[in-house]
Parts: C-alpha cells; sequence; structure tokens
C-alpha cells in the first residue's frame, strides 16, 4: 500500500477540522495508519487521540469502524463529526430498528467516513456478516485500557477484539489509550495482538493543568476561595463519601455557585439530568464521587478539586486529567490534612482485602503523599511515577527542569529545621500512652484546658505545655508530616491513635535532624487561578462583552439542535473571534477550530453578532 502525500493529511486537517498543524505524534500516526499499518497509540487525555484515526479515515477508501465502550460519548463524538460536515453513524441500542437498518445500508453502500460500534454489537455475527459485505477503512479501539482486567475499566469484551485482525489481516488498526501505567500498557499489546505494531508514545504532561495542593484548615472555606478564580466555569469537586458529595453541593448552592451532587446513590434519573447539566450548560460545577468523570469527554472543564485524598497517583492523575482537554489553561486542586492519611490507612486495614493487597494499597497511598507533601516540582514527582523525566517543550539535553506551572514552581515553599517541634510532638505522643489522635496530643503540647485533659490528667505531663511556640494549624502541619514521613505512625485498626515507629527513636534521641515545609498563610485557595499568569494566556484579551455575546448564542443554538454547547464551538475558538473580531468569511475561516463546514453554517451568523458587538 503506498504511503499518501503527506500534504493531503494536513490539507484534510484544515479543511475539515480548521485546525493549522498536528500536533506531537499526531502527524506521524496519521501518516503511518493511512498508509496501511498498524499502531498503538499513547497519550494523555486532550492530547488529539481522535484525530489520529478521523483523519486517516478520511484518507482511505471505505469506513473507519470504531469501538467505542461508552454510548454517551459516541453520541457526542458523531454529533461533532456532523457538525463539521463528515459522513458518520453510531449503532447502539440507543436506535430502534430501522434507524439502524438506514445505517446498516448506508454502511454497504460506502455512504459513511466514519461508524462508531460498542464491542458487544461488532462482535455479533450479523455485524460481522455485515461488514464481510462492506469496505472497511480501518479498526480504531478506543480506550483500549478496557482490555486490561487490572484497570478500572475492564470490558470482556474487549479481549474478544483480537478477531478482528485474524478476519481481516489487512485493514490496519489503531488502539488508543491514556493510560500512563506502563505495566497495563504492555497488556494493551499482548491482549489485541498489536505486539508488532508501532508504538507512537508521547509524553504524559498536561501543561496547561496547574496542580496545586493545600493544607486542610477548612475545606469547604477554602474551596470557595479557590472557586473565586472560576465563576462561571465547569468543574468537578471530587468527594470521598456520598454524604460529603451533597453536603459540599448544597453549601456552593448556598454560597452562589451552580452546583450539583453526583454519587451512586441517587435516583438513576437526578443524576441523568445532572451529569446532562453538567455536560450541556456552561459553567456548572459537580460535586461527585469517583464514579463521576469516566467517560466525560467535555473539553472545557476549567477546574478538577479533589476535598479529599486520592486513593492513589493514578487515580489522582486520572480523576485531575479531566481538566483541560482543550488545552487551555486549567486548574488540579487538592486540599489535604492528617485526618485524609488516617482515614485512608482505615478504609485499607479494614478492607475485606488479603495481606499482599493491603501493603499494595499502603505503598499506592504512600506515594501519593510523597506527591502531596513533595517541595519539589510536582509536575516531576507525577510525571516521575510513571517512569517518565520531565522535559519542557524545547528543552535540551537531560537534567533536572522545573516546570513553572505548579505551586511550588510558583511560590517555592521553604523548609525549616523542625527537629526540636518533632521532639516535643513524638513525646507528646508517648508520654501520653500512644492512645490519642494529633487533636488530644496537640492539646496537651498547647497546655489546653478542657475536660479530656482533666480526665486523664494529662495537665500533669512533662510536655503539657511545652508547645506555645506554635499555633494549632501549625501544629497539625507538624503532625501530619511527620505521619507522611514515618517518623509517627497511624493505628489504622482502631481509632487512629498516633504511635512511635523505629523511625521515631533517633529523632527522641537527637541522633536524626527532622525539616519540615513552612506553612503557606492561611484561607488561600492556592496560588490563584491558573490564568492569572499562565504562560497560556492569551496575550491579547478578548473583547468580553463579545465573547459572552457569542457564548449566548452558542447556548441557544445548542439547545436547538439539543447538542452539547461546545461541539459548535470550543471556548477557545469564542475567544479567539472575540479579540479577532473577524468581519468577513475569510477572515473568520482563519480561526483556530474553523473548518470549511462550520465556516458554511455558522458563518454569517457569527459575524452578525460581531456587527452587532461593534
Ligand atoms: P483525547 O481524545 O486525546 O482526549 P481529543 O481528541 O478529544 O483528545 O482532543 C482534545 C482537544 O484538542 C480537542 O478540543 C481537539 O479539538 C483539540 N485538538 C486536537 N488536535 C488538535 C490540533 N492538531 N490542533 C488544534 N487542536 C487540536
Ligand atoms: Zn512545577
Amino acid at each position: 500500500m503506498q504511503s499518501p502525500h503527506p500534504s493531503r493529511a494536513l490539507e484534510t486537517l484544515q479543511r475539515v477540522f480548521g485546525h493549522a498543524d498536528f500536533r506531537g505524534e499526531q502527524a506521524a500516526i496519521v501518516d503511518h495508519v493511512a498508509s496501511g499499518h498498524d499502531a498503538l497509540v499513547l497519550m494523555p487525555t486532550g492530547g488529539g487521540k481522535s484525530l489520529c484515526y478521523q483523519v486517516p479515515a478520511l484518507l482511505r477508501d471505505g469506513t473507519a469502524i470504531v469501538v467505542s465502550p461508552l454510548i454517551a460519548l459516541m453520541q457526542d463524538q458523531v454529533e461533532a463529526l456532523h457538525q463539521l460536515g463528515v459522513r458518520a453513524a453510531y449503532l447502539n441500542s440507543t436506535l430502534d430498528a430501522e434507524q439502524a437498518q438506514a445505517i446498516e445500508r448506508d454502511l454497504r453502500e460506502g455512504a459513511l467516513d466514519l461508524l462508531y460500534v460498542a464491542p458487544e454489537r461488532l462482535l455479533t455475527a450479523r455485524f460481522m456478516g455485515l461488514l464481510d459485505r462492506s469496505r472497511i477503512a480501518l479498526f480504531a479501539i478506543d480506550e483500549a485500557h478496557c482490555v486490561s482486567q487490572w484497570g478500572h475499566d475492564f470490558r470482556p469484551e474487549y479481549r474478544e477484539l483480537t478477531v478482528l485482525h485474524e478476519r481481516w489481516p489487512d485493514v490496519p488498526r489503531i488502539a488508543l489509550t491514556a493510560t500512563a501505567d506502563p505495566p497495563t500498557q504492555r497488556e494493551i499489546a499482548e491482549r489485541l495482538q498489536l505486539d508488532d505494531a508501532t508504538r507512537f508514545v508521547s509524553s504524559f504532561d498536561r501543561p496547561n493543568i496547574r496542580y496545586h495542593v493545600v493544607q486542610k484548615d477548612n475545606a469547604r472555606r477554602q474551596l470557595l476561595a479557590f472557586l473565586q478564580a472560576h465563576r462561571a466555569e465547569a468543574g468537578i469537586v471530587y468527594c470521598l463519601s456520598r454524604r460529603k458529595v451533597e453536603e459540599t453541593a448544597e453549601w456552593l448552592v448556598a454560597h452562589g455557585i451552580d452546583a450539583v451532587p453526583y454519587h451512586a446513590g441517587l435516583d438513576a434519573r437526578v443524576r441523568a439530568e445532572h451529569q446532562r447539566r453538567f455536560l450541556r450548560e456552561d459553567g456548572v460545577v459537580v460535586c461527585a464521587t469517583i464514579a463521576f468523570g469516566m467517560g466525560i469527554d467535555k473539553p472545557d472543564v476549567r477546574f478538577v478539586a479533589h476535598m479529599d485524598l486520592p486513593k492513589s497517583i493514578e487515580g489522582y492523575y486520572q480523576e485531575t486529567g479531566r481538566a483541560g482537554r482543550d488545552g487551555e489553561a486549567a486548574d488540579a486542586w487538592m486540599c489535604y490534612g492528617l485526618g485524609d492519611l488516617v482515614l485512608l490507612r482505615q478504609m485499607i486495614e479494614q478492607s475485606e482485602s488479603g495481606e499482599e493487597r493491603k501493603r499494595l494499597e499502603h505503598r499506592k497511598l504512600d506515594q501519593l503523599v510523597g506527591y502531596a507533601e513533595t517541595m519539589a516540582c510536582r509536575r516531576r514527582v507525577l510525571l516521575a511515577s510513571f517512569g517518565e523525566t520531565y522535559r519542557p517543550t524545547g528543552a535540551i539535553g537531560a537534567g533536572d527542569h522545573d516546570c513553572g506551572n505548579c505551586d511550588n514552581c510558583l511560590q517555592p515553599p521553604e523548609s525549616w529545621d523542625a527537629t526540636i517541634a518533632a521532639q516535643k510532638a513524638l513525646s507528646a505522643v508517648f508520654r501520653s500512652g500512644q492512645r490519642f489522635g494529633a487533636a488530644h496530643v496537640i492539646d496537651i503540647l498547647r497546655g489546653a484546658d478542657n475536660d479530656k485533659i482533666r480526665q486523664f490528667g494529662h495537665d500533669t505531663l512533662s510536655t503539657y505545655g511545652i508547645g506555645g511556640e506554635l499555633d494549632a494549624r501549625a501544629w497539625r502541619g507538624v503532625f501530619r508530616q511527620l505521619v507522611a514521613q514515618g517518623l509517627l505512625g497511624v493505628d489504622a485498626e482502631g481509632y487512629g491513635a498516633l504511635r512511635l515507629t523505629p523511625a521515631s527513636r533517633g529523632v527522641l534521641r537527637g541522633e536524626d535532624g527532622v525539616r519540615l515545609r513552612k506553612l503557606a498563610p492561611p484561607t488561600r485557595g492556592g496560588t490563584g487561578g491558573a490564568r492569572a499568569s499562565s504562560a497560556a494566556a492569551a496575550v491579547e484579551a478578548p473583547d468580553q462583552p463579545l465573547f459572552e455575546a457569542l457564548r449566548a448564542w452558542r447556548g441557544r443554538l445548542a439547545r436547538e439542535q439539543n447538542v452539547p454547547a461546545y461541539v459548535i464551538f470550543h471556548d477557545a475558538t469564542l475567544r479567539e473571534i472575540a479579540t479577532r473580531r473577524p468581519k468577513s468569511l475569510p477572515e473568520l475561516g482563519g480561526i483556530g477550530g474553523i473548518g470549511a463546514g462550520k465556516l458554511e453554517r455558522y458563518g454569517e451568523a457569527v459575524i452578525d453578532v460581531v456587527f452587532e458587538h461593534d
């Protein structure tokens, strides 16, 4: 099979999709698949995986068959393609027999460029027979990590997809996933018989996401302060429990934020409605347990906030990765305290899992705590946990680089010699019998006068009142870090009492010094919104009234057509229009995200809005 002229791919990208150029590995992948070869594509969320099979689908004869596990996602993708004027369809259980037959006929007659199907439908004898009678351009296997039993989205049918290769050995296959961890990647190659496919591995860095971690003091107030930088923007707030999801949503609503709860315990209809509002309306905040997010393809999620610690760094990466798929500045914010650590340790200990599993889960938690506590560049630590060395785009040579877009880079933390404070903390734990949590031990150190102190006679301890130099908030920071560093242990089976560890001894004896991070000033939501000083921020500010008018126009259209607003135009496109104020169709066509199809469909209307705001 001959390689198509590379400029044909670029021409298609510009004409149909309205993008000026391919990103990263896209050009190489498109060329590879368009010329008939197999590919395994590992690219982070928001990296631009869809184009890797959509462009070859348009370049090759016949119909591209796209296997996708999620019905809602399929519909939105097909809708987005229709908006571009591409002949796309999906086959799934939401269609009636007549609709399905019409699509099958289109497939046989070669009237489709792309057809999305769920794996269980693809694998039926009937559909296979249909494929035999049709011309297939390629097979795209989206969300390929679904073959992995260890991942969170295991789909048994995915394992049977090897039949595609056996039955149509000459049709190129492209499998795509955003899974960052190497063992899963190896499993995908093996399970899908893609060992001989060329692997295209992109960096898993998400440069537009700004990471912040703050010490939990008053979590809801801190959240509210953080949200000041995200007024009227869409975001996700993750909480550990259903109750907390509901309380947080209520609290946000009471403070003027359009927030809705989402968790598995809600009525299915309520849940669907909340998800719909989040996807279809502008600026809705979802408070959710981790049940929410899988298969959420919304490109303009501007922030992901964690009110509690996730269970692992992979979980954290996947969850925060739902922000900023459109490449625009976005925030990943997490608020965390000693209580989270204690709670998660207890949850692991009290689970039914075997010892080995528990050890693994403790290790995963340790890794995440290491991330939360680090004083180094968070991006470096995050990527290192997937075996990747962080290198900013354009950097030459190896060596350490900092990202400049995380809290630690923006406001380098200071450390202090906390050896004496640590000694006081450890001896207070020891003297009170290793039976109490941090709050009470802090009361001892600070010489508090309350019932519990008197009841246990703790006002007679030699450590009573020796810690007046730090306030309670500062002491909480000390205890959290001592636990995180393993200098104090948590009785995870019981009530979360603190106890000494083998490592405590060296500190108590004065043999080991302790350095801790200095606390940032209280109740600031972090380092401000990502947009404020992000390198990605537009040099020229958009005309705000025009931008709002364009958003309102898009909202009306989206409701009329019953599609998500972003399939009409992304925010970035509207912002560029509001900055450049195009007054003619050719001028408008030069804006990112506006190809020939959208220009024809919406060009006049957009220019009208621009003129109205002149
Ligand atoms: P993924 O599936 O990898 O999460 P998508 O395919 O949804 O990513 O693409 C993410 C975003 O990036 C989309 O908004 C898409 O329009 C945009 N995008 C992808 N490739 C390009 C490109 N070459 N130029 C401009 N925008 C692009
Ligand atoms: Zn950094």
